[in-house]
């Protein structure tokens, strides 16, 4: 299949550059602790012996950009960093790594009286300092505050394209234009509609895409090659990642899925559109990070899915979120949401919290709760 590009502009990330009609990068992240450099160390190398061309790295703590510092001697793969909140880290890391992920929804937890330009400011003069690029990573479930309240609480994708725009704008007039930009939703349509707004008003901009908490193979697969097929056939998108929920022994498949699903667009093996979710129970989990604090959260994703087959046919959205920095905000939009701690975990309808159960109740909480919803739909 012959696609025509977005003449967007390259942005060199390490040793692979994206944009610019470049092969479209494949990236996964790692989901190891951090500060377990033995077990990160090895995951990197798997992910990058199956064809990764960037790996990135959650740090939220100077212990963890401490033993990224090790890492990093231990590989030469291309590292991009994932910031939370504390974007001072950045300067920590930059000497380390090849980029730099920020998301503009988490830079008003830390240090709210400083104004988001200044932190931009300094993440930007760091990178360039550090020849590193940056990413500006928008998610649905994290949305600038200061953004989304200007906007109807319908209209989830507003905020997410201006919020984007609005960064892309304050790099450039710093002339820091190594970067490229994510808009991903947990809802692949979602994520269609925004990169085509996005790029048809910023084509010059690389684009990284993928659908977040896309949840466990294969349907995971499946939504995210429905965002990808037809972006990709329009031209739009630089790199991509399949954000699996799976054990860390398997996380390589994210790569392969993400290497499939490229070549069979190249070769015109494209699928038909399912209609995902729209009328039928959509089970939604992140892929997991070094964030998360009880392994045994893959284990629940997969019980979840099999304890509520039952449930099939109710067009309802349950949310499996693996730690408490993105779980409390990612799982308000679902009709039920999950959110792992160390020892127990949060049951949440809506916005609303049910109760915090241990790993051994939860299931039993889910299906009471999910039982009640149907009860008083068909009611
Ligand atoms: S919800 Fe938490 S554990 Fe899951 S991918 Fe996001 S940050 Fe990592």
């Amino acid at each position: 299949m012959d696609i025509q590009r977005n003449p967007t502009r390259p942005v060199r990330i390490g040793s692979v550059t994206i944009g610019a009609g470049n092969p479209i990068a494949v990236q996964s992240m790692t989901a190891t602790p951090t500060q377990n450099i033995d077990a990160t160390v090895a995951q990197i190398g798997a992910l990058a012996d199956a064809g990764a061309d960037l790996v990135r790295i959650a740090v939220d703590s100077k212990k963890d950009a401490d033993c990224l510092v090790e890492i990093r001697r231990q590989t030469t793969a291309n590292l991009a960093v994932d910031l939370q909140e504390n974007y001072r880290l950045a300067e920590d890391v930059a000497p380390v790594v090849d980029k730099i992920r920020y998301n503009p929804g988490h830079l008003y937890h830390h240090m709210r009286d400083t104004p988001w330009q200044e932190k931009v400011r300094f993440i930007a003069a760091v990178a360039a300092e550090n020849d590193c690029a940056i990413r500006i990573g928008v998610n649905c479930g994290s949305v600038d505050p200061a953004k989304a309240s200007g906007y109807d609480r319908d209209d989830s994708m507003a905020p997410m394209l201006e919020s984007a725009l609005e960064h892309c704008a304050f790099l450039d007039d710093l002339q820091f234009t190594r970067y490229c930009v994510s808009l991903k939703d947990s809802n692949p349509q979602k994520v269609v509609d925004l990169n085509k707004r996005f790029s048809s008003r910023r084509s010059d901009v690389p684009l990284h895409l993928g659908v977040t908490e896309a949840g466990m193979p294969p349907e995971g697969i499946t939504k995210t090659r429905i965002a990808l097929e037809p972006l990709i056939g329009a031209g739009i998108g630089d790199t991509v990642r399949v954000s699996l929920t799976v054990a860390n022994d398997r996380k390589v498949e994210e790569i392969r899925a993400g290497k499939t699903i490229l070549a069979d667009i190249a070769a015109g093996r494209v699928r038909t559109v399912v209609d995902f979710g729209s009328d039928s129970l959509n089970i939604i989990s992140c892929p997991s990070c070094s964030r998360v604090e009880n392994e045994a959260f893959v284990e629940l994703a997969e019980q979840v899915r099999q304890v509520t087959r039952y449930a099939g046919q109710h067009p309802l959205t349950i949310a499996v979120m693996g730690c408490r920095v993105n779980g409390p905000g990612e799982t308000d939009d679902a009709d039920l949401g999950l959110w792992c701690g160390p020892k127990q975990v949060h049951l949440k309808r809506g916005s609303d919290l049910v109760g915090i159960f241990s790993y051994d109740e939860i299931l039993l909480k889910l299906k009471e709760e999910l039982d009640r919803i149907i009860s008083a739909v068909a009611g």
